[in-house]
């Protein structure tokens, strides 16, 4: 009966992906498609803008396609050994530009020199930057974003990303890891699905706290290689 219960819970997440899928390229290239018909027909001088407004959609078709295939392709996931903490420092060049443009202060509290994991450095590496962005985008006018990094039992560590942002409500969290869920007008809803999948693969443990006009807190928990 447990194993009737995990497959039909699969299907039903997939339905609901091609179900969001199908509705999130549509609205793009029903929009570009309206815009070639525009150019077609038309003279006008408004080429430029449209010419904007399409790039654009394809950008956000090449984005929710990114995100997807880190589900797609679970199976290429590969592993080796490779030291989180310079993942973290990567991610953390990364995105410095983006956080000094919303007046953001990254403070690290990283308790250790080394810790190798056995892990794909992509994924971990875009878990990283799916969390940290979001910690970014719930600061609009600044703070604090402070990146943890220390051993959490014997062997495991503990990735802690935690912003001063407008927090999420009890309401939604629930909702978090349901693809296509977003608060924002350019957000694909995916990040935290992926992210989430991404810890899975890993064999780690994922904790979400967080308090509206407060902040969230995010903790990843990865078995540290033996
Ligand atoms: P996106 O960032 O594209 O909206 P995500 O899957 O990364 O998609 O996040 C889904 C939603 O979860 C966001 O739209 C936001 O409402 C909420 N969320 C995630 N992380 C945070 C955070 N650190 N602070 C506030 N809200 C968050
Ligand atoms: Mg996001």
């Amino acid at each position: 009966a447990e194993q009737l219960l995990i497959s039909s819970e699969k299907q039903s997440i997939a339905a609901q992906l091609a179900a969001g899928i199908a509705h999130e390229i549509r609205n793009p290239i029903t929009s570009i498609k309206g815009f070639l018909q525009l150019l077609q027909r038309s003279k006008s001088t408004n080429h430029d803008k449209y010419f904007e407004i399409m790039f654009s959609e394809f950008d956000r078709i090449e984005l929710i396609i990114r995100e997807l295939l880190v589900l797609a392709k679970p199976q290429v996931t590969k592993f080796e050994l490779k030291d989180i903490r310079t993942i973290i420092e990567d991610v953390m060049t990364l995105l410095e530009g983006q956080a000094h443009l919303n007046n953001i202060q990254i403070i690290t509290i990283f308790e250790l020199e080394e810790a190798y994991l056995n892990c794909d450095e992509n994924q971990i590496k875009q878990m990283c930057i799916n969390f940290i962005k979001n910690a970014i985008e719930s600061m609009p006018n600044g703070g604090n974003l402070t990146i943890e990094l220390k051993l959490y039992g014997k062997n495991q560590v503990l990735i802690g990303i935690a912003d001063e942002g407008f927090g999420i409500p009890e309401q939604i969290l629930k909702l978090l890891g349901q693809p296509f869920y977003t608060t924002k007008e350019k957000g694909t809803g995916l990040g935290f699905m992926v992210s989430k999948k991404i810890v899975e693969n890993h064999y780690g443990q994922l904790r979400v706290s967080s308090e509206v006009n407060k902040g969230t807190t995010i903790e990843v928990l990865l078995p540290i290689a033996k």
